[in-house]
């Protein structure tokens, strides 16, 4: 297990604390909303509940065990911490951000899912499930959260906001701005009436050609 002083946690808590800022400049978060997470090891290091983003220092982010033992933990640990271990607990992800992004939200309360508005949605896994509400900070959130989450790196939470992960916080954080765009962009089609939607098919084309184009593998790092 890493020790809460490890080279890789300090560089987390950097990290989180300029992502965090950043929620507050792209718009996909205000105040203390939303909040975003690291995984290294079988440890995890989370923001902190209700310290306003400009105000958060690297000293104020909580480092957690994945079972949900307090490590280093100084500042309230964010209210959605089960959600955040129950989806390291469930998939691949390495990092996890949450925002409460108002496309996002938007859409939330008037459809079930995002549907293929553009062939990038094949990078989150296809259109995007929208959980039924449940609570904030509850553990059915959290179980919503990762049942909506199957075969995908995105979830949006019914009238509550978005989910993405990646394999890196770059990865997981250019997902929620992905997500956004495309409910953006939904919702703009939807004002010329009905717009097209990509099928299964076409889909299924894109997710094959992008493998086979090996897009976010970078070149010499094939293996
Ligand atoms: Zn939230």
């Amino acid at each position: 297990m890493q020790g809460p002083d490890s080279a890789e946690l300090r560089a987390a808590r950097e990290q989180l604390v300029s992502y965090s800022a950043r929620l507050i400049g792209d718009g996909l978060a205000v105040g203390s909303a939303g909040n975003i997470s690291v995984r290294i090891g079988n440890v995890v290091a989370i923001t902190p509940s209700g310290i306003g983003y400009h105000e958060m220092r690297s000293a104020d982010i909580c480092v957690i065990a994945l079972d949900g033992t307090e490590l280093d933990v100084t500042e309230e640990p964010s209210s959605e911490t089960p959600m955040h271990l129950a989806i390291y607990a469930a998939t691949a992800a390495m990092a996890i951000v949450h925002t409460h992004s108002p496309e996002v939200v938007a859409l939330s309360s008037a459809r079930r899912e995002l549907p293929g508005i553009h062939y990038a949605i094949t990078g989150l896994g296809g259109p995007v499930r929208v959980a039924a509400y449940v609570r904030f900070g509850s553990a059915g959130l959290a179980e919503a959260a990762v049942a909506a989450l199957a075969d995908r790196r995105a979830a949006i939470l019914r009238n509550h906001g978005a989910i993405t992960y990646g394999s890196s916080i770059a990865e997981a954080y250019d997902r929620a701005l992905l997500l956004e765009w495309l409910a953006r962009t939904y919702r703009l089609a939807l004002c010329y009436g009905d717009p097209r939607l990509l099928s299964a098919a076409e889909l299924a084309e894109v997710a094959a050609e992008m493998r086979r184009r090996g897009y976010g593998v970078r070149r010499g790092h094939e293996s």
